[in-house]
């Protein structure tokens, strides 16, 4: 179907318990959003999804989970503090701030010039100063006195702490190259730029994965090593659609132009989701070289080497890393999932259409009614259902009603108990149960003995 537009999928996102506004009681607060009971879910199930991609099922990566405040030299080594900022511009009439490049590219509206052609304020048309370079990360102190050398930062990226446990992984690990390290945890930036919902926070969980190579024989022309990359750019594509669901039609693979590539990279492709306001982010993938490992080496005096060999020569790897945003891929999911359609009676149903793999809830246990006969029944199902699986156990209001809420939150299987299950008044009944699918809305009548081979072949079919 066609995208749904924003403000419906953020509503349903609230309403439902997936995303709530940050602090709503103080009038909410810049860019932050809290996670509910579904959507802590949800951000699981994708953290899992992609931990068993780039972990489990494969051999050359291990997983990591570095401190977030750790030594400031980690971010002098990496340029974080030179160069990891903004070009921001304030209006001189209003004083509203904008980031330049996004109001270049046209994210605050229509641009509007002067007759020298520098663009003015998207509120009111105003002067806007020169640009200055705002460096994105949040310091904090650490210790009890206050001063320069007590100053942290928060992590901007996760990928610092596995270039600094490198060698440790390594020796401990006993491990040869290529050798990947992944890590999903929290990032903090300080964005200026309007939120979009969870698209752009102030902290925001990442996946990334550092794959360290042996270094190209020839700097100039690494045939091999951008080989890897390209694989990897079309791996990291495909496990939005394959694992995660996503219309492939909705996903493309846009490189980045050289006045584009951060500094340390010579090669990024981003993967990119239409949203409902365009193109935007969702992964990047980079060539950072040997960038990290020899400006931690020479900032720390400890050298970040491998030994080869074939070549018998200690050697800097170069690095390969897909770096992916878990809140923005959250905001895919919801947005893509969204379908509207048409019920058994021809009425409108809001579906969520999420891969069994990533449904916060992956099964509902419905007694037909709230009645004193099926409850037993029906709370015996649950409570064989709710150990293997995500579950909600729901008797309130119409079978029907209950059956569009769990479509809305996604859920892939309702179970329903009714008196054919239990048997009429002083009739035995035949212990069966339906499942009914959520996308097709078909039923059909298992066993209660069957039920949890009939679930988990719905369910996991691996
Ligand atoms: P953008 O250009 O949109 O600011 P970026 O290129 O700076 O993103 P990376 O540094 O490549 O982003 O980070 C990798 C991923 O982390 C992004 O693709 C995105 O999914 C996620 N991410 C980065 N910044 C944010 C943020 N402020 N809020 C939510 N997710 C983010």
């Amino acid at each position: 179907m066609a995208a749904p537009d924003l403000e419906t999928v953020v509503s349903l996102a609230k309403r439902r318990g997936f995303i709530y506004p940050s602090a709503e009681i103080y009038g909410g607060f810049a860019n932050t959003y809290d996670y509910g009971p579904l959507g802590v879910e949800l951000k699981r199930n994708i953290r899992n999804a992609w931990w068993k991609s780039m972990v489990q099922d494969r051999d050359d990566v291990v997983g990591l989970d570095a401190a977030l405040i750790s030594n400031p030299n980690v971010w002098v080594a990496s340029g974080h503090v030179a160069n990891f900022g903004d070009p921001l511009v304030d209006c001189k009439k209003c004083n509203s701030r904008f980031r330049l490049d996004h109001l270049e590219e046209g994210d605050y509206g229509p641009v509007s010039r002067d007759a020298s052609g520098k663009p003015l304020c998207p509120n009111d048309g105003g002067e806007l100063t020169e640009p200055r370079q705002f460096n994105l990360m949040f310091k904090t102190q650490v210790g009890p006195v206050e001063e320069s050398s007590s100053i942290a930062y928060l992590p901007p990226e996760t990928a610092q702490g596995i270039f600094i446990n490198f060698e440790n992984v390594l020796t401990s690990m006993r491990r040869k190259l290529p050798l990947g390290i992944a890590q999903a945890r929290t990032s903090f930036r300080n964005e200026i730029t309007p939120g979009r919902w969870v698209f752009r926070t102030l902290e925001f969980d990442q996946m990334e994965m550092e794959y360290f190579t042996l270094p190209p024989k020839d700097r100039e022309n690494p045939t091999e090593y951008l080989a890897m990359y390209d694989q990897w750019v079309e791996a990291r594509r495909d496990w939005y659609s394959e694992v995660v669901g996503v219309d492939p039609g909705r996903l493309r693979l846009r490189p980045h132009d050289a006045e584009e590539l951060s500094h340390y990279s010579i090669g990024t492709t981003d993967v990119e989701y239409l949203f409902p306001w365009g193109w935007g982010e969702l992964e990047g993938v980079a060539c950072r070289t040997d960038f990290d490992l020899t400006e931690h080496g020479k900032l720390s005096g400890h050298p970040l080497t491998y030994f080869d060999e074939e070549s018998g020569q200690h050697v800097v790897p170069w690095v390969i890393e897909p770096a992916a945003g878990l809140n923005r891929t959250c905001a895919v999911i919801l947005l893509d999932a969204y379908h509207e359609e048409l019920d058994e009676k021809g009425e409108k149903r809001v579906v969520l259409k999420f891969n069994p793999a990533i449904a916060p809830i992956k099964v509902a246990v419905l007694p037909l009614s709230k009645n004193a006969r099926l409850q037993p029944a029906a709370q015996r199902v649950y409570e064989i259902v709710r150990k293997r699986w995500m579950s909600q156990y729901d008797e309130t209001q119409s079978i029907g009603r209950r059956y569009r809420r769990q479509d809305e939150i996604g859920t892939p299987l309702c179970v329903t108990v009714d008196f054919q299950t239990v048997g009429e008044e002083g009739q035995p009944g035949d212990e069966s149960v339906t499942i009914r699918d959520r996308d097709t809305q078909v039923q059909v009548r298992v066993p209660i003995a069957n039920l949890v081979e009939a679930l988990r072949d719905r369910l996991d079919p691996v």
